[in-house]
């Protein structure tokens, strides 16, 4: 499996240090808000690029950290006049929501920085005894840039030309501003409540250091792959490495990839400009999660990706028609077992799905792998050339290529269990007939189900219901 790694600014083959065992880390949310659908963009790369490395065989150890302490967060606790972890837990509790409703699968660990302030303040300290760190005249403690040769690697930072600045106290900033940074933030009123004891006083880490304390405690000093944003990348990741490495001597991490962002009419989704939709929101408008779920993966995650209304009708039409498909294989196949082999035009199509996601996780590449998939099997279908058999060998492909795209048997569900009381209680009353060999009364069932709209067709396992 080959990515493209941010570092190098190449594609590499993803060789895991462990062998067979990929160690991850991808930067979470921060929980002052309800996550939009853009953040999720970057947690829908993330899963699929989760789910791609399982499809090679691998092992994985995922860590998404909960940024719970950050200014946004403790303002947010502050207007409320609540302590920070009540602000933050409905939060965090929604976002598990949505991942679940995206069909985003879990990671290993999702460690929230409050919980970790023992390591944040040891990696500070391990900062100070190389030299890389000092404190402020306001007790805050900073990270001296110059002093580690390597500053600025990721974000190919012109130190030539770009002069470090003064110091940086907030947690984003431009290139051209860069300059020490703040590891750990002295107390002030604003914080209220929220604040630590450490050697150097009382206050709170900042925004990098958590995420550097945090990856490697539970991955190591050094690890194979580290995500987000490509807003992420500068300042966020770039400080990461330099406190890491600073701190370890060590190489922080092997592969750094980044998502391009979710736009809408050309501009970044976020909440500073206001034009974000949660979730929710979409929700609430009558799209389901499947459907949210195949717009945000269906672009290459290094292209920006314009959201719109049509692309949400457009997924919506896709997945009727790889439903359709799968039913009616569903139907053929009739719980047979599957085929040791399926036809070559399948097997193309599988190779294909695999070259592709493969390749730097070329989702609309896959996605036009699975639709030959659908039309080769409706064809076949069609001219009446499969056995039942070969019919199961195909939903068994169909499902190795959703064990990535998690979009085909994710919230089919509800669609068949969507079968109303009524229509339920008729077939019911069908099977009791049966039972008692009342065909007659069974055949009248059936007509009455035939003239509300559903079809039961009898088959090994029972009646089998389907929407006319
Ligand atoms: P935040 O909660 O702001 O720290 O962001 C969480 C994650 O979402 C980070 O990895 C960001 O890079 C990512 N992100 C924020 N906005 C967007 C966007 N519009 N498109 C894609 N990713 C985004
Ligand atoms: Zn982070």
């Amino acid at each position: 499996m080959h990515i493209y790694n941010s570092l190098s600014r190449t594609k590499e083959e993803l060789r895991p240090i462990e062998p067979g065992h990929v160690k991850f880390y991808t930067c979470g949310p921060t929980v002052y808000n309800f996550a939009h659908i853009g953040n999720f963009r970057a947690y829908t790369f993330e899963d699929i690029l989760r789910r791609v490395i399982l499809y090679n065989g691998l092992r994985v150890t995922q860590v998404m950290n909960l940024t719970d302490i950050d200014d946004k967060t403790i303002c947010g606790a502050q207007e409320k006049g609540v302590p920070l972890k009540s602000f933050t837990k409905p939060y965090i509790d929604a976002f598990f929501d949505d991942l679940k409703a995206l069909n985003i699968q879990p990671a290993e660990h999702y460690p929230a920085a409050t919980d970790h302030i023992p390591e944040m303040i040891a990696l500070i300290a391990k900062l100070f005894e190389r030299g890389l760190a000092y404190t402020s005249e306001d007790g805050s403690v900073y990270f001296s840039v110059d002093k580690l040769p390597g500053y600025g690697k990721l974000a190919r930072l012109d130190r030539q030309n770009l002069r470090a600045g003064a110091r940086v106290a907030q947690d984003e900033y431009e290139k051209e501003s860069y300059g020490d940074f703040a590891l750990w933030k002295a107390w002030d009123e604003g914080d209220g409540e929220v604040a630590w004891d450490s050697p150097w006083g009382r206050g709170r880490p900042g925004w990098h250091l958590e995420c550097s304390a945090m990856s490697m405690h539970y991955l190591g000093e050094t690890f194979d792959l580290h995500t987000g944003g490509i807003d992420n990348l500068f300042p966020h990741h770039e400080n990461e490495i330099a406190q890491s490495e600073g701190a370890t001597g060590k190489p922080f991490v092997t592969y750094w990839m980044h998502c391009a962002h979710l736009r809408v009419n050309g501009e970044k989704m976020s909440k500073s400009l206001g034009n974000f939709f949660t979730l929710r929101d979409l929700i609430e408008k009558g799209w389901s999660g499947r459907e949210i779920r195949m717009v945000l993966i269906n672009g290459h995650y290094r292209q920006p990706l314009n959201f719109t209304f049509d692309a949400l009708e457009a997924a919506r039409t896709a997945l009727a028609r790889i439903d359709e498909c799968v039913d009616a294989l569903e139907e053929y196949a009739d719980g047979a077992a599957p085929a040791d082999s399926v036809p070559v035009w399948a097997s193309e199509a599988r190779d294909a799905f695999t070259a592709a996601v493969n390749d730097d996780l070329n989702i609309p590449e896959a996605f036009a792998a699975l639709f030959a998939l659908v039309r080769g099997s409706n064809s076949a279908l069609r001219d009446g050339k499969l056995s039942a058999t070969d019919a199961a060998a195909l939903l068994t492909l169909f499902d190795r290529m959703d064990s990535v795209l998690g979009v085909i048997r994710f919230g089919r569900a509800a669609r068949t269990d969507a079968v109303p009381a009524e229509i339920t209680a008729l077939v019911e009353a069908r099977a009791a007939a049966r039972a008692a060999k009342e065909w007659a009364e069974s055949d009248r069932l059936r007509d009455e189900l035939a003239a509300k709209g559903w079809e039961v067709r009898d088959s090994k396992e029972g009646q089998k219901l389907k929407k006319l």
